[in-house]
Order: structure tokens, then C-alpha cells, then sequence
């Protein structure tokens, strides 16, 4: 049988300019998919129209290509899919896998996550789309995390799937996109590791084998916290080689000098090892490392 070509992706949510940290997480997925001789594959996540600009968008194209990171194949946009969340929503309603809910993150919050008796036989407009808890244990083995066990994570919790205000949430869209595209591995930042046992149940509900993950660890800054467009990360600069050598580095990989941007990637791919990664929980964002914009 001919082996599988490797598909990763690259999937940014266009809610502020790439920040550092997400240039990062392209590179990561990007380099594990060119060392496998893969597919690399930019996809916008742009469902929650309440946070997402098509401004961003185009910048994070922008800033991507001007660090030479081409996507493989035509850039997917998930606003532009709606009608197959819904049909994908639409399966799990027959399945009765989702159920309608009106209660709010406060009422939940109060209740344990429980909802009231009534809640899953809700007729009133509008409300939202929820999954149903689930008993099931999930495992998978991530090549940088080690061994990932989620014990009771779908207990109690009842992720949304499409919201009150009509839009799908990123839970159904990743799901539903990576597995429409034929995408087989993804490499991204260890905040979504939360993320996971709520995508590979959806997975199982749907009958689809679910893609090997890996997770990369976070930067964070000097007091901790994750960098990103939430603590207000600044945009980079575009195609600046010394920005890309110090997103190398938190990569462990330290170049002698390449002459562009297109060495320092032929470069990086040559000596990409997530195993190099293993261990570390997160790395602070150095001084030097400060957007100079
Ligand atoms: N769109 C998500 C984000 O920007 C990433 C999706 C993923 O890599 O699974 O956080």
C-alpha cells in the first residue's frame, strides 16, 4: 500500500494580527509537515463573527507569506462553510447527541455544569446547541506531551456547538474541517490540549479517525501568562529575519547565521525534533523577544 501522505495545517483564529507566539505555532506545524515531506495547509478560523475581522485575516496572510510559510493548497475560510456545520449538526442531533439549551455560563457555573430537567426540551428562541456529556475516557499518545489521559472531561461538560446568536463554535468547525480536509496530524500550542478530549469524542461520534496531535509547549511572558491577542500580544514585524530566528529558538533550533529567510527555513526543517520539546511546560518570552513594533 502507498503510504499516507502527512497533511498538517495551520488554522488561526483572525481575531488581532499574528502575535509571536501564533508565528510559533505555524512554524512548528510547518516544519512537521516539510520534514515528513508533507502537505501544509492554511485554514482561517474565522466562525465567532463576533471577534473575527476579515482585516485579520488578511494580515495574518500577509505576515505568513512574508515569513515565506505558503500555504500548499487555496486557504479554507470557515465562515464561508456554515451550511456544513450544519449538516454535521444535524447528524449528531439525529443521534441525539446534541440537545438545545438556554442556560447561561452563569446558571451553569452555579449548577456544577448540571442542567435543569427541563433544559434539553427548551422551545424557546433562541438558544443554543450542546453536546452531550459523556462517560467515555479518552487516551492518546502526544509525541511531544507523553501520554494524555482525560478522565472526566465530558462529564459534566456540555460544549457548545452552535451558539444563541447563530454561530458555530470552533469545537465542531476543527472537527468537521480537519476531517473534510484529510488532515492527519496537527501540531499546535499546548493551550488547546483542554480542547482535546472534546474533539477526539467528536471524532468517535462521528465514525472518523482522528488525526495524531501533538502540542507544543507555550510562551509565555515573564509573569506567566500565555502570549496572546487576549494580553494583547503585539502584531510582528513582516519578514524580518531576526524575528524569525528568535521563534526558532523557542523551537530549539539555533542557526548560524542563515542568509534569508529562505535558509533559515531549509535550515529549520533539516534540524526540526519535537522530541526536543518534551518536558519543557513553557518558555518565558525573553527581552529580546519583545515585538520591536
Ligand atoms: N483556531 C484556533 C486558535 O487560533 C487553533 C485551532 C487548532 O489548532 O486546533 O486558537
Amino acid at each position: 500500500p502507498t503510504p499516507t501522505l502527512y497533511r498538517g495545517r495551520f488554522a488561526p483564529s483572525p481575531t488581532g494580527p499574528l502575535h509571536f507566539g501564533s508565528l510559533v505555532s505555524a512554524l512548528a506545524s510547518y516544519l512537521d509537515a516539510k520534514k515528513h515531506q508533507g502537505c501544509w495547509i492554511i485554514r482561517i478560523e474565522d466562525v465567532d463573527g463576533t471577534r473575527c475581522k476579515p482585516v485579520f485575516a488578511e494580515q495574518i496572510l500577509e505576515t505568513l507569506n512574508s515569513y515565506q510559510l505558503f500555504s500548499d493548497e487555496p486557504v479554507r475560510t470557515q465562515s464561508h462553510h456554515t451550511d456544513t456545520y450544519e449538516q454535521h449538526l444535524q447528524h449528531l442531533k439525529d443521534q441525539h447527541q446534541a440537545f438545545p439549551c438556554n442556560c447561561t455560563r452563569q446558571s451553569l457555573a452555579q449548577s456544577a455544569g448540571n442542567h435543569p430537567l427541563e433544559c434539553d426540551s427548551t422551545t424557546a428562541e433562541p438558544h443554543s446547541w450542546r453536546l452531550k456529556p459523556s462517560d467515555l475516557v479518552y487516551q492518546y499518545k502526544d509525541e511531544i506531551q507523553g501520554t494524555l489521559v482525560f478522565t472526566d472531561d465530558l462529564k459534566n461538560n456540555s460544549p457548545v456547538l452552535k451558539r444563541k446568536d447563530g454561530y458555530f463554535s470552533y469545537q465542531i468547525a476543527v472537527v468537521v474541517d480537519d476531517h473534510l480536509q484529510n488532515i492527519n496530524h496537527l501540531v499546535r500550542g499546548a493551550d488547546l490540549i483542554e480542547t482535546t478530549a472534546q474533539q477526539l469524542h467528536l471524532y468517535h461520534l462521528f465514525g472518523w479517525t482522528p488525526p495524531s496531535i501533538c502540542h507544543i509547549p507555550l510562551i509565555t511572558n515573564d509573569v506567566g501568562d500565555k502570549i496572546s491577542k487576549q494580553n494583547h500580544a503585539k502584531a510582528i514585524p513582516n519578514g524580518d529575519l531576526p524575528t524569525l530566528l528568535r521563534a526558532l529558538h523557542y523551537l530549539k533550533i539555533d542557526l548560524n547565521q542563515p542568509k534569508n529567510i529562505h535558509e533559515a527555513l531549509t535550515l529549520a526543517i533539516k534540524a526540526w525534533n519535537p522530541s526536543q520539546l518534551t518536558g519543557i511546560q513553557s518558555s518565558p518570552l525573553e527581552e529580546q523577544d519583545l515585538p520591536l513594533i
